[in-house]
């Protein structure tokens, strides 16, 4: 796989590059605003090394999920202004995604000026299922340029024409981010420092369980915590009140604790209230004891404290999924104890998972404090899983 400083020693001056970022960030629903700026933040080292070296740069990238048409809630116009603040020179945003304004505004470029590609998803193409119809998109991208740097590490899992098929028409190098988080994972997979501690949460459990599946035989403890923590517990023969179940997966949760009980540490008190409300009352009971009436949306104290000690004498220690619903004040303490608990860990701490990194911001906590916070969660869980993906497969080619 070439990476960027391949590229650099090459030369780029007045050489036109098309580099895939991943600025999918949050924007507030109401206003439209960036709520976490992270992902533009994690796109620069590779941007800035490129144009201070003279290249003229075309950046394609997502937001969202419109319907493979214009859609303007989706506009990454927000993204282009951001993104211009933190380079600190303007970043104008092509009108289309590889159209006419963009081969335009493209070929107008100055050594180490950078352009904006609209949404990539307002073209169907890039989704698309059948090989043709990717093709003729990355067939006018490649157009574009004359190299292709792939940074989108939160991409690496799709077959898409900006990330796949692209890479096949142009010379292809790994960007900083996604080198950078490829070291990472491969340390997390080959002979990683122990004890191995990994914490999962979030919502679905059938989200997880391909992972689970594949750490469990690596790790030393798998904590679990989340909305996917009371199928386990229901499967231990729990009363879960209104919690998330999956009760077509009780099964597969109860054959993992027969085969690895003694690695596989569940909460033992949940944050517990009626509804999913920023002001609601809540009350702290034994994780095997729901009231009927009451939905678990956070781990409780005693199980802060548990995860805690387990993440204390850990070397190497990977994080995804927050542990309880962080985005209502109510229900945040288990995820920021956690979070807590992680940057604290002597050894490689990582954090993956979109909404994990933005608990971590949100929250307030030190992000220099982790040894790495991923940018992409279903490519890092994927990666995680051992299966292949397209987006890296075709850089090594
Ligand atoms: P990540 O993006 O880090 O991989 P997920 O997308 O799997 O994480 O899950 C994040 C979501 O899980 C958050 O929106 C959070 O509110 C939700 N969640 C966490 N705990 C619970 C719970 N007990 N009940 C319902 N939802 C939960
Ligand atoms: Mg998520």
């Amino acid at each position: 796989m070439q990476s960027l400083d391949d590229l650099l020693a090459e030369g780029v001056r007045g050489r036109r590059v098309l580099v895939r970022t991943d600025l999918n960030v949050p924007l507030d629903k109401q206003t439209g605003a960036i709520t976490d700026d992270g992902r533009i933040r994690a796109s620069l080292p590779t941007l800035e090394a490129l144009r201070d070296a003279g290249a003229r740069i075309a950046v394609a990238a997502h937001l969202g999920r419109p319907k493979g048409a214009p859609d303007p809630q989706y506009s990454l116009a927000p993204v282009a202004a951001r993104l211009g603040e933190l380079l600190g020179r303007e970043v104008p945003l092509a009108a289309d995604v590889a159209g006419e304004d963009a081969a335009t505004r493209a070929a107008a470029l100055g050594d180490g000026d950078v352009l904006l590609l609209e949404n990539v998803r307002f073209e169907a193409a890039e989704t698309a299922k059948d090989d043709a119809t990717r093709g003729e998109l990355a067939d006018r991208l490649a157009a574009l340029a004359d190299v292709y740097v792939d940074d989108a590490f939160g991409a690496v899992h799709r077959k898409h024409a900006s990330v796949y098929d692209v890479a096949q028409r142009l010379p292809h190098y790994a960007g900083r981010l996604v080198a950078r988080e490829l070291d990472v994972l491969t340390r997390l997979t080959t002979d990683p420092d122990r004890p191995y501690v990994v914490v999962l949460g979030g919502s679905k459990v059938s989200d997880k369980l391909a992972v689970i599946e594949a750490l469990l035989p690596k790790v030393d403890r798998l904590l679990v915590g989340g909305g996917m923590c009371f199928t386990f517990l229901a499967a231990q023969g729990a009363e879960v009140g209104g919690s998330l179940l999956e009760t077509d997966q009780v099964d597969t949760c109860r054959r993992l604790l027969a085969e690895a009980g003694d690695r596989i540490v569940l909460p033992v008190d949940v944050v517990c209230a009626a509804d999913l409300t920023a002001d609601a009352e809540t009350t702290v009971v034994p994780a095997d004891a729901i009231p009927a009436d009451l939905k678990g949306l956070d781990v409780g104290p005693r199980t802060v404290e548990a995860f805690g000690r387990e993440l204390g004498g850990a070397r190497t220690v990977f994080w995804n999924g927050p542990m309880g619903v962080f985005e209502l004040a109510p229900f945040q303490d288990g995820t920021r104890g956690v979070a807590r608990a992680v940057a604290a860990v002597d050894g490689l701490s990582v954090v993956g998972g979109g909404d994990s990194a933005a608990a971590v911001r949100q929250l307030g906590l030190d992000e220099d404090a982790y040894g790495h916070i991923s940018t992409g969660g279903g490519a890092s869980l994927e990666y995680l899983e051992g299966r292949q993906l397209p987006g890296l497969a075709v850089l090594a080619d």
